[in-house]
């Protein structure tokens, strides 16, 4: 029996993420060295954000939290709105320190006149929902529904375990969790 091809697991999406974000800020400080005639730190990245926010900057830290929830819903721009929202962040401290405000003129006037962005502070990506889950069994295991899933089988969409081929039953809905 041969060994099928290496499958992509989560942690290489992930890490692909990563780098494609961790790129395309560079691209934005070389964006802002070439337009200021400096060179600007760079900053860490990472993928750490949770919640609401789709991305941090971390000012003293020189470090740049992104949200990777968010990130999938639409890498592209993701990659063109929030990273260089954050990235004119770090700019702006660079240049300015803490005496300016977080959205104000100067981080206003790096995000158009540097990015061609328009600034904007708030972003336009769904927001974790919160979790609800349902358990279900076959005669192998449980099985986590979500809400939307419960709802469809609820209303008569049949689901069958992959494993034990068997139609899934419910059981019982478990707490909520906020991610
Ligand atoms: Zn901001
Ligand atoms: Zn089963």
């Amino acid at each position: 029996m041969s060994l099928s091809a290496r499958k992509t697991t989560p942690n290489d999406e992930i890490a692909a993420a990563l780098q494609l974000v961790f790129e395309h800020a560079n691209q934005c400080f070389a964006t802002a060295d070439a337009f200021f005639g400096t060179t600007f730190k760079r900053s860490v990245c990472n993928l750490k954000q949770r919640g609401k926010a789709a991305g941090t900057a971390h000012l003293q830290k020189n470090e740049l939290r992104f949200n990777y929830f968010m990130y999938q819903q639409n890498p592209a721009e993701f990659l063109n709105s929030v990273v260089p929202h954050e990235v004119a962040h770090m700019v702006v401290y660079q240049i300015y320190g803490n005496s300016v405000k977080p959205h104000g003129k100067e981080w206003q006037a790096v995000m158009f006149r540097v990015f061609g962005i328009r600034p904007n502070r708030t972003h336009t990506f769904d927001v974790p929902p919160q979790k609800s889950s349902y358990e279900y069994h076959c005669s192998c295991q449980k099985h986590h529904f979500s809400k939307q899933r419960h709802t469809r089988a609820q209303k008569g969409t049949e689901y069958i375990c992959k494993k034990c081929r068997c139609s899934l039953q419910f059981m019982s809905k478990k707490s909520t969790v906020a991610s």
